[in-house]
């Protein structure tokens, strides 16, 4: 057998080096997939709190009152914030039926679906997702129990109005904490079937403190709850009293939890153009904010989001004649409430719908979970739903596929007659469901470039082989 000519020897070692490098150059530049390992030691939760019907201009309405024109509110003082686009499957403008099970389940629907979509497929909730993850879960409202965006989270329908299914399925939900309105919708052979489950049931504030543990079923009014401007104190909690008990009750489940609470009461204010109660009802909502905010700060499994699922009436905040007292100065909450009422008459609003508008609405966000991701995205309201899935399957957010509509595109009509545009905003609207991701998706498989010496690399090593393989040939 012939030996092999030093310069083929030399050719063979070139190709065996070529195909040794491109995989290795690969491997080392690989983008981890799926390595992600949160630092929590503790099981990962979720605080979802939805001001129903709180535009920017509710947020905007609330801060003049309660902060005055150079201060914050809770809510606005987030880890990340983004604007939320909110239309249904079937109308520009949604109700807060699509809203919530856009939110709950990550599917666009119609208005007035729970829990379904469109072809009336029953979907999976987040907070269903959480019970199968063996996690506590809580529904709190300032609306009744029953109404659609506490409904969307746990029951499955094609019409918001059908009380006494919805009713039946929260019965059935086995969802550990409920909190709100509407106990008029409850006859008392389902009141007996929660306290045979082994629920407290109960009617007052007195009780609500009392809850040091277990299951409980609050319904603290036969239809809505108070209005904040109207509540009387030694009978219905606040929404930050609520939210408190919740937090307290559902954190000592040792696999996590989720909680939705619904200021709900803030739609309904202003959809009565009530700048007084919508204000108030604002406020209370942050207040309810500040407590989640509190213990997220010291609990890092936890992450909270604070967003609406429609804007309504159009409210534009126009002008103030505010001065420097604020209700904060003040000691009693009485005291407070009054000087709230007389600053919201202070300030020159317009309403320029007469019922919810398509316009972006904010979301805040608080933990750290969301630090990495870009800040003052537009994302839609299902968009919430992955970051909430993603979160609990502990992956990274900032790889949380986002349907951004950064462009503005659409000049479709809302098909809600009843609703008006306004100047300057109708350009932010969002009535088709543009997908664009601008986010790389993750999924793909990990060989990427990203260094331009390992693209060097690997397509000198290909240049190399084919120029070895017809040196080859040649011979
Ligand atoms: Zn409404």
């Amino acid at each position: 057998m012939r030996a092999a000519p030093t310069s083929s020897k030399f050719l063979i070692i070139l190709l065996i080096i070529s195909f040794l490098s491109i995989p290795s150059a690969h491997i080392t530049n690989m983008k981890p997939v799926g390595e992600f390992t949160p630092a929590y030691n503790e099981p990962l939760s979720i605080i979802l709190m939805i001001g129903d019907g709180m535009g920017f201009n509710h947020v905007e309405l609330a801060r003049l009152v309660e902060v005055g024109g150079l201060g914050s509110l809770n809510m606005q003082d987030s880890e990340w914030n983004a604007s939320v686009t909110t239309h249904a499957a079937n109308a520009a403008v949604t109700d807060s039926a699509a809203a919530g099970t856009a939110m709950a389940t990550g599917t666009k629907t119609n208005t007035g679906y729970l829990g379904m979509d469109p072809s009336q497929m029953p979907l999976e909730t987040i907070l269903e997702f959480a019970q199968t993850q063996n996690k506590s879960t809580g529904v709190v409202s300032t609306c009744r129990i029953i109404d659609a965006t506490p409904a969307s989270f746990m029951v499955h329908t094609n019409s918001r109005y059908n009380y006494d299914d919805i009713a039946q399925q929260i019965v059935e939900s086995d969802v550990d904490v409920l909190l709100g309105g509407g106990l008029d919708y409850f006859d008392s052979t389902q009141i007996s079937i929660m306290i045979s489950k082994g629920y407290s049931v109960i009617y007052n504030r007195t009780e609500l403190a009392s809850i040091t543990s277990g299951q409980v079923f609050g319904v603290f009014a036969g239809y809505h709850m108070d209005y904040e401007y109207d509540r009387d104190y030694s009978v219905q909690p606040s929404i930050a009293e609520m939210t408190n008990k919740s937090i307290e009750l559902l954190s000592q489940d040792s696999d996590g939890f989720f909680l939705l609470v619904e200021g709900g009461r803030i739609d309904l204010a202003a959809h009565d153009e009530d700048q007084v109660r919508t204000a108030l009802d604002t406020i209370a909502f942050d207040k309810a904010v500040d407590v989640a905010i509190d213990y997220v700060t010291d609990h890092n499994n936890t992450v909270l989001i604070v967003t609406a699922d429609h804007e309504t009436e159009g409210l534009v905040v126009i002008s103030h004649n505010l001065n420097s007292e604020l209700p904060g100065d003040l000691l009693s909450e009485e005291d407070r409430r009054t000087l709230r009422a007389e600053r919201a008459n202070n300030v020159t609003v317009d309403w320029t719908a007469t019922y919810h508008t398509n316009w972006p609405v904010p979301l805040y966000a608080f933990g750290e979970a969301f630090s990495d991701l870009d800040e003052d995205l537009l994302i839609d309201n299902t968009d919430i739903f992955s970051l909430m899935k993603d979160f609990y399957l502990g992956n990274p957010l900032n790889e949380t596929v986002l349907s951004t509509t950064t462009s503005t595109t659409t000049t479709e009509t809302p098909s809600t007659t009843t609703t008006t545009d306004i100047t300057g905003t109708t350009s932010e609207t969002a009535t088709t469901n543009s997908t664009e991701p601008t986010t790389s998706p993750t999924d793909n498989p990990g060989i990427q470039f990203d260094s331009p010496l390992l693209l060097a690399i690997s397509l000198g090593s290909a240049i190399v082989i084919i120029v070895a393989l017809v040196l080859i040939k040649r011979r």
